[in-house]
């Protein structure tokens, strides 16, 4: 188990970094394993140079257990504990920063929309939380009251977190958000979404239940969209 996590972790390193994610050293990965440790990508390194034998395994408080000679666990891994902490749910956490969202965090707009029909069911609304100095414990208090209802999150100024019940869920998600960030610029070109009716959005998370088996916590509306979805 451990090693095909170490295997897809290294995998999806590559690929963020292929998608354009991630510049120079940007972004990290984390999954919490069986065992309750964690197992994190290394600080100051490319996700394109990543091998398995450069990640890092930490026990739940940051401290190294395990890591070649050289390596030190990514500079934002108060921000993955915190989430592990935060959301027994979650066996996963991908921080990275790809352009299209990176674009609405770094305007400080969130994605809101109830535009694009697997976004509402994938992910709802993608908040926006305050700014905080990366490495510090300002970017994981940031995010704590984010994670309660939702699996993705932009950091203001900064870039995207993801959370899920699997390293690769967090991926997918990371990857929903650049998507749903990319076509919601295009929309605002056009002259702003044409949004899905209330029925049919509450019609849409509903299929997490009974069709898609969706893991994770979802926002079925949010205090500061215009159309409130009441629980
Ligand atoms: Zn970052």
């Amino acid at each position: 188990m451990e090693a095909e996590i170490r295997e897809l972790m290294c995998d999806l390193c590559h690929k963020m970094w292929q998608k354009d994610w991630v510049a120079a050293n940007d972004g990290n990965l984390s999954a919490l394993l069986s065992d309750g440790t964690v197992l994190a990508t290394p600080t100051g390194y490319s996700k394109s140079l990543i091998r398995e034998n450069m990640l890092v395994r930490i026990d739940r408080d940051g401290h190294v257990l395990d890591a070649g000679a050289g390596f030190r666990p990514s500079s934002e891994i108060k921000m993955h504990l915190r989430c592990y902490q935060e959301r027994p749910d979650v066996f996963g956490v991908v921080h990275a920063h790809p352009p299209y969202a990176t674009a609405f965090a770094a305007a400080g707009i969130p994605l809101t929309d109830y535009s694009m029909t697997e976004t509402v069911a994938a992910l709802g609304q993608v908040p926006l939380a305050p700014y905080g100095t990366p490495s510090t414990r300002e970017v994981p208090d940031s995010v704590a009251p984010y994670l309660q209802n939702h699996d993705t999150v932009l950091l203001k100024n900064h870039g995207v977190l993801a959370v899920g019940a699997d390293l690769l869920t967090a991926f997918y998600r990371m990857e929903t958000a650049e998507h749903f960030a990319k076509v919601t610029l295009f929309v605002k070109i056009l002259g702003g979404p044409d949004e899905i009716p209330e029925q049919n959005v509450r019609d849409l998370m509903a299929l997490r239940t009974t069709t898609y088996h969706a893991t994770g916590r979802h926002p079925g509306y949010d205090i500061h969209h215009r159309h409130q979805i009441k629980e």
